[in-house]
């Protein structure tokens, strides 16, 4: 079976069979993988470990006729102990792991892929997403902010990165400056004019804690202990809106939000 070598992390774990499980991994150059991982299941597994959610290593992956399979896993960061440890940014963790999920389609099957693009060194959308996931779970294990600003946070960034960047500054329409109102189908905020029925009225103050969230402007974010409702609302309509689904376990971090 041919091999191909890139670094990832893990988002996702599904058991299969008695000992083996579906492993699926964000990769800078390969995009989203899915592989199964053999064996892992069992104690003596040397894979298990390295292949839990995650954990970023670097990986040695074999193309087969239908699901690719994990071959070596060598660890390179395992924040996996740090964040499990806090429910707060276990659930932010898992936030961000389904939204990408979510966000990313699936690559075509590999061996067509090697076909398409032998010497593929990654999307510039697919580097940049897997940068974005990276230093959002290295800043929820090292504890710099609020678990839930993080998720929300890499919520907007994560979606804009995938060209859905809502328009804060001024009227979508119009470009008239200090709206009220916001909308997720029109992209944006409206002016009075130009309101939708399914704007909703945003103030000044949830406007700046969105421009916030999206530029990752943590001394605006950390001044304040939480976001707005308006603010989180927003950020579940926007994503829910252009993911198509609700993100379930931003539903679970609303709770505590
Ligand atoms: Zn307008």
């Amino acid at each position: 079976m041919p091999l191909y070598s890139d670094e990832g992390m893990v988002l996702r774990t599904i058991d299969l069979g008695e000992a083996d499980r579906i492993v699926t991994i964000l990769t800078p150059r390969h995009g989203k993988v899915r592989a199964v991982a053999r064996g892992v299941r069992r104690t003596k597994s040397r894979l298990g470990g390295r292949l839990e959610p995650f954990v970023r290593s670097n990986l040695l992956i074999a193309t087969g006729r239908s699901l690719d399979v994990v071959s070596q896993a060598t660890v390179i960061t395992a924040y996996a102990r740090s964040i499990c440890s806090d429910y707060n940014a276990y659930l932010a963790a898992s936030v961000m792991a389904e939204t990408i999920d979510k966000i990313t389609p699936e690559q075509p099957h590999a061996s067509t892929w090697h076909e398409i693009a032998p010497q593929n060194a990654g999307s510039a959308q697919d580097v940049a997403q897997y940068r974005l996931m990276l230093g959002a779970i290295s800043t929820l294990s090292r504890r710099l902010h609020t678990p839930c600003t993080v998720a929300y946070s890499y919520v907007m960034r994560a979606l804009a990165l995938a060209g859905w960047l809502p328009r804060l500054d001024s009227c979508v329409v119009c470009g008239e400056g200090e709206c009220r109102h916001f909308s997720s189908s029109a992209g944006g905020v409206m002016c009075d004019t130009h309101q939708l029925p399914d704007s909703r009225t945003v103030d000044a103050h949830a406007l700046t804690q969105l421009g916030a969230l999206i530029d990752g402007a943590w001394d605006v974010l950390d001044a304040e202990p939480r976001l707005d409702a308006t603010t989180i609302a927003i950020v579940e309509e926007w994503s829910e809106y252009y993911l198509d689904h609700p993100i379930r376990s931003l539903r679970l971090l609303h709770s505590i939000a």
